[in-house]
């Protein structure tokens, strides 16, 4: 903190009421929340084939996402996917600090979603500081009522647009037409309403500073070139809007804007704190300012500690190559994966027995899933024999239990069914018992 900075007497006892600012950073975070906010709203009104575009059916234990249809098994796939977006939040967080929390994590959408809503409705942040000092007119008052109203209507929409992921709305709407209110699901809406409200609306930067994990484990992956919001301290100090006794100023004339704009409340020129999420809603301001005073830009800017050639920075591209190693992986894995998941057990009930024509017969249970978006008829085949037939429906499981016949003599140890599925098939080994023929050889 430099020696001669103060905190700025700003409204210490009054909640922290936000000031919106224009500039390019402010537009860059438009660019990238409204899409993402769109996606959000969007996505459960989307339909495919005809189903909804993505629907989480617990109760099914199957996840359709455009088109794809996903079981818990193949969480498996999910891993490289996990690992690489790991890396890849690595590799940015190394390269450009923390550009996650200052532009695309939800708790900084909805939160500048909300102070957007608050400015529109309740004014400037004059306006509701004189109404938090209770200096405002009947009016604002009410706008105040309305902004918690329309708050509300937002986390409810929120909440009903989360839970749609899991619980389509056409299956929801024909259950509450027919009045069937599940209680489940309107304990979820009211759970993720309020924490919505309570998030974006009240708790706001205290997630980030106090709740937040990842804000705890960013400085593992900085160095001294990650780019962050800093204030540069040697152009800015000693700050002040005239130097007593004609003393030369540094060109931060204390007008506080940083601080206004801060949705998480510090200020930057105390330097780099673990609160700051990197929004840059500070360099908006202050290149505003210095526009105004006809200075140069930049007195409070994105910047790393020193600059190293592309070289040196060996571990950011270790991160780049380890994120695009996994997210090739992730997306041959898919292709690798079969149509058709077949498995096979023994009957532990009956592990073998002699037939009446002398034979010696095993038995199993054949279970196929049809991982396939259509139907499919599953045919058993022992050699040219057919051991059973399985009509599955996409996404369907089903199992058959088959015997097989193999004459007393029968030495090997193993025998191969062919699973035919349309044009294609599958040969799957079985282990198969023949006590009878030790038996046969003895006598
Ligand atoms: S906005 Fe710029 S000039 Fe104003 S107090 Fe902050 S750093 Fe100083
Ligand atoms: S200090 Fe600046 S960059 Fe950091 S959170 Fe506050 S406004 Fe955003």
């Amino acid at each position: 903190m430099p020696s001669n900075s103060r905190v700025i007497a700003t409204d210490a006892p009054l909640p922290h009421r936000v000031r919106l600012f224009a500039g390019r950073f402010r537009n860059w975070r438009r660019a990238v929340s409204w899409p993402l906010l769109a996606f959000f709203f969007l996505t459960p009104w989307l339909s495919w084939n005809g189903e909804p575009a993505v629907f989480l059916d617990i109760n099914q234990k199957e996840f359709h996402i455009f088109g794809w249809l996903l079981w818990p098994e193949d969480l498996l796939l999910l891993t490289p996917v996990m690992i690489g977006s790991a890396f890849a939040l690595f590799f940015v967080s190394m390269y450009a600090g923390r550009l996650w929390c200052g532009y695309s994590c939800p708790q900084t959408v909805w939160t500048f979603l909300f102070i957007w809503l608050e400015e529109k409705i309740e004014g400037s942040r004059n306006q509701r500081r004189k109404l938090d000092q209770g200096k405002g007119s009947g009016l604002q008052k009410l706008r105040r009522g309305v902004k918690y109203v329309v708050w509300a209507a937002l986390a409810l929409a929120t909440a009903i647009t989360a839970l749609s992921y899991f619980y389509p709305l056409a299956h929801w709407w024909a259950d509450v037409k027919q009045g069937d209110f599940s209680a489940v699901a309107t304990t979820w809406v009211v759970i993720i309403g309020s924490l919505t409200f309570l998030n974006a609306g009240w708790l706001r930067e205290r997630v980030c500073t106090h709740m937040c994990p990842y804000s705890r484990f960013q400085s593992v992956m900085f160095d001294t070139q990650t780019y962050t919001v800093r204030y540069n301290a040697e152009r800015g100090e000693p700050r002040g809007k005239k130097g007593a006794n004609g003393e030369a100023l540094g060109d931060c004339v204390d007008c506080g804007v940083c601080v206004q704009v801060c949705p998480t409340n510090i200020d930057i020129r105390d330097g780099l704190q673990i609160a700051c999420i990197d929004c840059a809603a500070c360099v908006d301001a202050c290149d505003s300012i210095m526009e105004t005073l006809n200075r140069p830009t930049g007195l409070i800017a994105y910047e790393p500690e020193e600059q190293l050639t592309a070289a040196q920075r060996w571990r950011l591209w270790g991160y780049g190559a380890a994120a695009s190693v996994a997210f090739v992986l992730a997306m041959s894995l898919p292709m690798m994966s079969p149509d058709i998941d077949i498995s096979s057990e023994r009957d532990r009930q009956r592990m073998y027995q002699l037939t009446p024509s002398d034979t010696v017969e095993n038995n199993y249970t054949v279970k196929v899933h049809n991982r396939k978006q259509e139907a499919v008829t599953v045919v058993i085949f022992d050699g040219e024999q057919s051991l059973g037939e399985m009509h599955l429906q996409p996404g369907a499981r089903g199992s058959a239990d088959i015997a097989i016949e193999r004459d007393l003599d029968f030495a090997d140890e193993q025998v191969s069914i062919r699973i035919q599925h349309g044009d294609q098939q599958a040969v799957e080994q079985l282990k198969f018992m023949n006590p009878y023929r030790r038996t046969l050889a003895s006598n």
